[in-house]
């Protein structure tokens, strides 16, 4: 078995796929076919021999035959040499001329604190909100999070301070409502591996971060992209936030050497949480900085007016003040590594 990725031109029609996916048939091959919002690319999957007899390149609305040896093949950087930069409301994520915060509560508590936490990350350089609505607990009695109220809460605040906002899909049955409120919907380190939930955010349009399972390999995590990314949707972003380890004295281990191999493996952007890594507040600093050095696009950090009082995480909680403080830090350092903050 070998697969090969066909690349189909910006202006191929829906008779130049079919062809190519007619053709597959005729060999015997199995395809798949990607309808991005760029471009469209078919997957295939059969005998190596036989896939490669055929001159792809010759075919009306073919742009290239791209081999893929990787279990991967959509998100591997051998179908895809650029960086992939995903736009959200004038954002791009994963440019590597820039550094994006992503910052907010873990959970949007009410309109004070959310509304208190977006105006103090807006002025310290954040360019996305974090919050969120349906909250994982470990717990069956811990605060579950605000459901649909939060998500208004969260619609106001991207209103009243320009920031649009990521927000934590749990269920694929609350795809469609987070989409219909969120910039950027998030797969949680516990869904990782939820393969109906990724065929589900694969379906619908907004972009998608994807934490690491926390006993994922970078393999399964990028085999995990590959289920959202073969629906259609090629806008994912991979959040390493900790993986865990025989260490005991912070919550997970940060996972720093995750950045550099995902950016040789793969074209996706890559954004590091130094919050739920460490899981302590004074850690969050020192692994963002470590972010920045290591090549990540961005940061994702929790940050709450009054941590101890949070419902969730207030223990890895920056207070407003102490996230302007590592914005000014992340901004030098960003410059050493030729990015703009
Ligand atoms: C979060 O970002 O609030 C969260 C629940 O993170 P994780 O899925 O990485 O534990
Ligand atoms: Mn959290």
């Amino acid at each position: 078995m070998s697969s090969m990725i066909i690349v189909m031109k910006k202006d191929a029609t829906s008779e130049d796929v079919d062809h190519v996916v007619e053709r597959l048939s005729s060999i015997g091959c199995e395809s798949h076919v990607s309808v991005g919002q760029r471009r469209t690319i078919v997957g295939a999957i059969g005998d190596r021999e036989s896939i490669q007899q055929i001159p792809w390149e010759a075919m009306p609305g073919v742009d290239r035959a791209v081999p893929v040896l990787k279990p991967f093949k959509f998100v591997s950087r051998d179908f895809q040499d650029e960086d992939t930069v995903i736009e959200v409301r004038g954002v791009p994520i994963g440019d590597s001329s820039q550094f994006i915060a992503i910052a907010g509560p873990c959970a949007v508590e009410s309109r004070e604190q959310l509304f208190r936490t977006a105006e103090a990350v807006k002025k310290a350089g954040a360019r996305v909100l974090r919050g969120d609505a349906f909250k994982p607990r470990t717990s069956p009695y811990s605060f579950q999070g605000l459901k649909e109220e939060g998500l208004q809460l969260l619609a106001e605040a991207r209103e009243e301070f320009d920031l649009p906002f990521v927000a934590e899909v749990l269920d694929p049955r609350d795809v469609e409502l987070v989409a219909s409120y969120a910039d950027i919907l998030r797969v949680g380190t516990r869904n990782m591996a939820n393969f109906t939930l990724l065929q589900e955010v694969g379906r619908q349009p907004k972009p998608v971060q994807l934490k690491r399972g926390f006993t994922a390999t970078i393999e399964e995590w990028l085999n995990a992209a590959e289920y959202i990314y073969k629906e259609g949707n090629h806008q994912v972003i991979l959040v390493e936030r900790g993986i865990r380890t025989f260490e005991t004295a912070s919550r997970n281990t940060l996972d720093i050497t995750a950045v550099p191999i995902l950016k040789g493996l793969s074209h996706l952007p890559v954004i590091v949480d130094p919050s739920h890594s460490g899981g302590k507040r004074e850690l969050v600093v020192p692994l963002a900085r470590a972010a920045v050095g290591a090549g990540a696009d961005g940061i994702m950090v929790d940050v709450h007016p009054t941590p101890d009082t949070a419902k969730v995480d207030g223990e890895q909680a920056l207070l407003p003040s102490e996230f302007g403080d590592l914005m000014n830090s992340v901004r030098r350092l960003a410059a050493a590594v030729d990015r703009s903050v």
